[in-house]
């Protein structure tokens, strides 16, 4: 039997308020790359992003269920991508800072079959991820709005 973790973020800065992210977890290994995903995903939330696609956080049970489902059942699509998302451009850097991952909606995901955007609304591995480049430039643009010092402007 696994542990559940219980995971707490206070996001401050924000200007709907200060943001309290809640999230229990597991200790199961095969997971920890979802759980990567779940706590940057959650940061989203707390700078302004919905999910792409458009899923409610109350009453969207059937469709996160039906993308779930997908999710674990790739494995039948013969290994090619069962969501891409378009609009993705960007470069993961590697932890030791030297390298790093291109992630394309156009040239590919240089870690991956899967190209979904950060705000997807099921967990999936962070490898298969990355922010859509007009939800980043949303971020930048309210965060601007805020005021000199917001962005480092
Ligand atoms: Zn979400």
């Amino acid at each position: 039997m696994s542990a559940l973790f219980f995971a707490l973020f206070l996001v401050v800065g924000n200007p709907d308020g200060a943001a309290l992210i809640t999230l229990t977890i597991d200790n199961v290994p095969k997971n920890h790359d979802r759980w990567v995903f779940a706590v940057v995903h959650e940061f989203g939330h707390a700078l302004w992003l919905e999910h792409l696609p458009y899923v409610p956080n109350e009453g969207g049970e059937e469709a996160r269920d039906i993308l779930s489902s997908m999710r674990d059942s790739a494995w039948a699509n013969n290994g090619e991508p069962i969501h891409w998302h378009e609009g993705i451009e960007g470069y993961r850097i590697a932890r030791n800072g030297q390298s790093g991952f291109n992630k394309s909606s156009v040239e590919g995901n240089a870690e991956g079959s899967w190209m979904t955007a950060l705000m997807f609304p099921i967990t999936i591995p962070y490898r298969e991820a990355f922010i859509a480049r007009h939800q980043y430039l949303s971020i930048q643009e309210k965060l601007d709005a805020l005021g000199p010092g917001s962005t480092g402007n």
